[in-house]
């Protein structure tokens, strides 16, 4: 099927369907501005993202993993959705019974309008105690650009404040995988912009599969997902999202 095939009977299948689920990682950001994990540059290219962001990572050097997410704060605070986050908004609006599942931390989902996100890894702006200190529960949102002590503290116990993110070699909170696995039974379920090997968010695609939805893939690239799904849309997220919106 040729690509313009694909748009087609995508819009087709998202028209008829009553629920449908998106879920999103770094690449709907890409266009932002944002690096991905996958392609990051820059003052830090030197180190693997995998590897900074990661709970040991931060316990052993917490002064370096604070400076490199002072840095992506301040990228991120420059930067505004884009043309992929506002059809995803919309979307929420005008699809009923429409979910979003992000595995970004960045905030730009919620800045484009989209309501109750189902964010898997936390977001940026938000820090929490390490010491998990009782006043500090549920963390607290801290916007400062650039940070304005490093490390940042808590400000109840003044003991070492973290981001308020899954890390890598952390769990995900079992209340918000939940809803993330609800949102996956659903008629069409859309994955745009991961690279489908971060779990447990990649195994939503393979849950939503066997639950008997219609699967499609945006992404530029090949990923583990590419030969799972029913459609694999090798194209930008702003690209294909503005084609098959104006389909719709
Ligand atoms: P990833 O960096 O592993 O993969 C990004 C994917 O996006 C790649 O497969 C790449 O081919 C694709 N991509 C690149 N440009 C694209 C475009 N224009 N349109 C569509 N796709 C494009 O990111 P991930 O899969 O989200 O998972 C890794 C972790 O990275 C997540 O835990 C997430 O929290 C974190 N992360 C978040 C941000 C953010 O919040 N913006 C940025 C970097 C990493």
């Amino acid at each position: 099927m040729s690509i313009t095939d694909n748009y087609q009977k995508l819009a087709r299948k998202i028209s008829s369907a009553r629920r449908v689920t998106v879920l999103t990682g770094a690449g709907v950001s890409a266009a932002s501005g944002i690096p991905t994990f996958r392609g990051s540059d820059g003052l830090w290219k030197n180190y693997k993202p995998e590897e900074l962001a990661h709970i040991n990572a931060f316990m052993n050097d917490p002064i370096t993993v604070w400076k490199w997410y002072d840095w992506r704060r301040g990228l991120i605070a420059g930067a505004g959705p884009n043309r992929a986050h506002t059809v995803i908004a919309d979307w929420g609006r005008k699809l009923p019974g429409f979910s979003l599942i992000t595995q970004n931390v960045d905030d730009l989902h919620d800045r484009a309008g989209t309501q109750n996100i189902i964010k898997l890894h936390g977001s940026i702006w938000r820090m929490e105690c390490v010491n998990r200190c009782p006043p500090s529960k549920g963390g607290w949102r801290n916007e400062d650009v650039p940070l304005k002590e490093m490390p940042p503290l808590c400000p109840y116990c003044h003991r070492l404040a973290r981001p308020g993110v899954v890390l890598f070699g952390e769990a995900l909170d079992p209340a918000i995988l939940s809803a993330a696995g609800d949102a996956s039974e659903c008629d069409v379920f859309i994955t745009i912009g991961t690279s489908s090997v971060v779990y447990p968010a990649a195994g939503l695609l393979s849950l939503a599969k066997e639950k008997g939805a219609f699967t499609a893939e945006i992404n530029p690239d090949a990923t583990p997902a590419s030969g799972i799904v029913d459609i694999a849309i090798a194209e930008g997220a702003v690209e294909a999202l503005s084609e098959i919106d104006a389909l719709l």
